[in-house]
This record gives structure tokens, sequence and C-alpha cells, in this order.
């Protein structure tokens, strides 16, 4: 059972997650403000906050900076109203981990709140599995139904940041980050390259990939 706090501040929205967490097995507290919300997330332990844009007193950017800068390092799982919102959470160095658009679907809702939590637990298992891939961090090496890929070591290196943080949303900046370091002279259109590259070695469909999903105007997004 994981412990969620729901931030937001309409009443039938706050309803109507704190229903749907509970019913998946999970305890719910539901703060209707952000200032509520800073305190609660820094006085109590939670496994994930779910943490609305618009909210009186402090609004949810606010809110989730000001958590990050406490030290505060549960998983946020935004809830904004537009894309733009969207766009300004992955955007802004705010130290969100995901974002959904409303309105949005439960199962959507469910699935990334699933994702957030899978990743919150240490990363310890030097063997992560997805489908019939399993990643193999002592070995450095990823295999595919018991077959050793092919990888370059580029190419691993962007498959173990996918991995790692998995159920994020990944700019290409982040994965350039994760993959390259700080090499100024590579582009981000080479992201996209070698992700299109690591699709075909990994992806049961490459051109309809189930795993590494393209999050439009954002990066991509590991769903393994
Ligand atoms: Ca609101």
């Amino acid at each position: 059972m994981s412990r969620i706090l729901v931030v937001e501040d309409e009443p039938a929205i706050a309803l109507a997650l704190e229903d749907d967490l509970t019913l998946e097995g999970h305890q719910v507290e539901v703060v209707a403000d952000g200032e509520t919300a800073v305190r609660a997330a820094r006085g109590q332990t939670f496994d994930l906050i779910l943490l609305d844009v618009m909210l009186p007193k402090k609004d949810g950017f606010e809110v989730c900076r000001e958590l990050r800068r406490a030290g505060v390092r549960t998983p946020i799982l935004m809830l904004t109203a537009k894309t733009q919102e969207a766009e300004k959470v992955m955007g802004l160095d705010l130290g969100a981990d995901d974002y959904l658009t409303k309105p949005y679907g439960r199962h959507e809702l469910r699935a990334r709140v699933r994702a957030l939590l899978r990743r919150a637990t240490p990363e310890t298992a030097e063997v992560c599995r997805f489908g019939d891939v399993e990643v193999d961090f002592g070995r450095a090496e990823v295999r595919r139904a018991g077959e050793t890929l092919d990888l370059t070591p580029l190419e691993f290196k962007l498959m173990a940041a996918f991995v790692r943080r998995r159920g994020r949303v990944l700019s290409r900046q982040q994965l350039l980050d994760a993959a390259w370091g700080s090499d100024l002279a590579i582009t981000e259109r080479v992201v996209d390259n070698q992700v299109v590259n690591l699709r075909r070695k990994i992806e049961p469909d490459p051109a309809n990939p189930r795993y590494i999903a393209s999050v439009r105007g954002m990066g991509y997004r590991f769903d393994g």
C-alpha cells in the first residue's frame, strides 16, 4: 500500500481521485491549497504527490519548486488544465516527474501512478525486465528472448537512462546529458536518431513503439 497526497482544490475532482486511488489500494490524503500541501509534504512521508497547478494561496509550480528546494524527493505528478501548463511543467526547472493534462482518463491516471510508484522503489535490481527484454546493468548488456543484442555503448547508456526513469517524460536535453555527458557538439537531432536505432533493437514493432513513446513537443517516455 502506498501513501498518496492529493493536492486539488476542486472538491469533485479531489473526491474522484480519492475514490479511484483508494480502490486501487492506496492510502490517500487530500489537501486543497498550496500552503497546506507544502506543510503536509514536508511533515509526513508520502510515496507520491498528485499536484494540481491552479491552487489557492500557492500554485502547483511554486509548491513543487519549494518542496524540491527543501529536499523533499517524493515523486510529483502534476495535474495541468492546459497543454501550455504541461509545457511549463517540463520546461521550468520545477523538479516534477511527470504531468497529466485534464481531462484525463482513469486508466491513464492509474498507469502513470503505477509507473511513478514503481520507479520510486530503489533500483537495486541488477537486471530490469520488460516484455522479453532484459537490461543487465552488471554486464552492461541487453538481451532479448535470451539473445544478447548488439548495442553500441551509447545505445546502452540511452537504454539505461530510460529504464532508470521509467514512466517519466525525458526531454532530449536530459537524454543528451545522461548518455553523452557534456559533449556540446551533439545536437538533439542525434538523440532522435539514436532512439530510432534503439527502438529497432528492442521494440516488437519499431514503427509502433510500445516501450519508448514519443511525447509531442517534450521528448520521450519509457513505459516498460
Ligand atoms: Ca485547481
